[in-house]
């Protein structure tokens, strides 16, 4: 099976290939030319397996070009590994009649884990399968969160380098704990003297610089993203629908090929799309129900048609969904019109005008699979402190969105399908907003000191990867002007792995 650019003005390519490129050179993204199709006894065969062998199964039928050997080995390095605190990788929690999908028993306790343990191990392989011999460096600007997840799953894989920068006195004291205590001997980790917007700029900046990617190329080195517009980043993330489906069936909470709903706290429109994809593939999903914050973008466009990133920008209690471009949605409106001639259109106006809008018949087949709307922080607080009264469960702030958007999408509706809330962070990343909305002082304590506190109040464990940040060694102290970005970048390149 090949990938093509969804903006059609790029040649199609095996997916190896596509993982390597990440974009297409028209801009546009790499999607399947054509969508595999599930039968229900295959979906029950799925049972028994384990995560990896779910996966394996569910990979194998868009990663033609992968040898089932390679698949199975990407499959075990990224998720049986000793770095998921959970045996079944993705569990399926039940709260009363709703289940929760808990994605962030991974390294950094969040759910880009999912995607980022196994984008490395693809490229990796990728990289090997066709023959390319250069080295590829990961460059990331990041908020806190995306960071940290890239650098464990790039950290000691093959023929890959991944280099991180960050705001100096943008992220919390735990976020940057967690990067510069990262061990590898192909990382880099340097702090900005500037903020966000500084160093994503500054990252950029460098990916354009035809001069200087030039003389890396001479040096056998090409520069690369992390980012989830890459094919390898969203594939990983179908798998755990099919996973969410099997464990349902095994424990009697669905029978087979009744259909469910999903309810996913979305930003980039990754995590969603991946339940589209599986959708398409026949798995029994009756509606995705897409939940934002108070940046609800999303909300607007599945309503209305009209996709408009013309309005004030939210920081939010659920900041890995403050986002007002989601690349992905690129994708769906490919597959529901297969018009690349359209799609390079609306991009087109979005860069332009920052706002395009689809027809009323593309709306109502759209509308047709997705239901959309949005919360604020103070009632995603109040739902955060009534899940836990009522079921004694702690969801994170993204999590609240995502039930609170279930609750208004079934009452508005009075569909009764089965609904499964897809988790995505761990309470103890966002605990200081947790806490405050179990009612809880936060005032004077640090972030070690809420982390207990958590805890003590929750009855759970606090996960190994934020309970060791206590003890472990700072590893890195670079750090650099946003001008001094691209030399820096240079020195870490020359570098031989340590
Ligand atoms: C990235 C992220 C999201 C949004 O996922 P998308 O795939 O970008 O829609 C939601 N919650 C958390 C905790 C995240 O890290």
């Amino acid at each position: 099976m090949n990938y093509k650019s969804t903006r059609g003005n790029a040649a199609s390519r095996a997916s190896a290939q596509a993982i390597i490129d990440g974009l297409a050179e028209d801009g546009g993204l790499f999607v399947p030319e054509s969508i595999p199709a599930v039968t229900l006894d295959f979906i029950r065969g799925l049972q028994p397996l384990s995560y990896e062998e779910r996966a394996k199964a569910v990979l194998s039928l868009f990663l033609t070009d992968y040898t089932a050997e390679e698949i199975e080995g990407c499959v075990e390095r990224a998720y049986n590994n000793g770095r998921f605190d959970a045996a079944k990788r993705a569990p399926v929690a039940a709260c009363g009649a709703t289940s929760v999908l808990e994605l962030w028993h991974g390294p950094t306790s969040a759910f880009k884990d999912m995607a980022l343990q196994l984008l490395p191990q693809l490229m990796s392989t990728a990289l090997k399968k066709t023959g390319t011999k250069d080295e590829v460096l990961i460059l990331v600007a990041t908020s806190g969160d995306t960071g940290k997840a890239a650098l464990e799953g790039f950290r000691d894989v093959p023929q890959i380098k991944i280099m991180v920068f960050y705001p100096e006195g943008g992220v919390s004291r735990i976020q940057r704990l967690q990067m510069l205590t990262q061990e590898g001997t192909n990382v880099n980790v340097t702090a900005v003297r500037g903020n966000f917007d500084d160093a994503q700029s500054g990252v950029k900046q460098i990916f354009g610089d035809r001069p200087f990617n030039d003389e890396l190329q001479e040096a056998g080195i090409r520069l690369s993203s992390a980012n989830s517009i890459n094919w390898g980043r969203l594939v990983p993330q179908i798998v755990y629908y099919f996973s969410t489906y099997a464990d349902l069936l095994a424990a009697g909470r669905i029978e087979a090929g009744e259909e469910i709903d999903f309810t996913v706290p979305t930003g980039n429109f990754g995590d969603i799309l991946a339940g589209f994809y599986a959708k398409c593939m026949g798995l029994p999903v009756h509606k995705l129900v897409c939940a934002s914050n108070t940046n609800n973008v999303l909300t607007d466009f599945l309503r209305t048609g009209v996709y408009d990133r013309n309005r004030d920008f939210y920081k939010t209690i659920s900041p890995s969904m403050d986002i007002l471009i989601s690349s992905n949605l690129e994708r769906l409106l490919y597959h529901m019109t297969n018009d690349t001639q359209k799609v390079a259109g609306w991009m087109q106006q979005l860069r332009e005008t920052g706002r395009y809008e689809i027809d009323a018949d593309l709306l109502a087949k759209i509308q047709q699979v997705f239901w959309a709307d949005w919360t604020s922080d103070e009632d995603t607080k109040a739902c955060i402190g009534e899940v836990f009264a009522k079921e004694h469960y702690v969801a994170d702030p993204h999590t609240a969105v995502a039930w609170r958007v279930a609750e208004h999408y079934q009452k508005e509706t009075g569909d009764a399908h089965h609904m499964v809330v897809v988790s995505t962070a761990s309470p103890y990343k966002f605990n200081g907003s947790v806490l405050e909305a179990l009612g809880e002082k936060t005032g004077g304590l640090d972030e070690f000191a809420l982390l207990d506190r958590l805890a003590a109040v929750s009855g759970t464990k606090i996960p190994e990867g934020l309970a060791s940040l206590r003890n472990k060694e700072i590893r890195h102290d670079g750090t650099c002007t946003p001008e001094g970005m691209e030399q820096s970048v240079l020195r870490f390149a020359e570098k031989k792995n340590s």
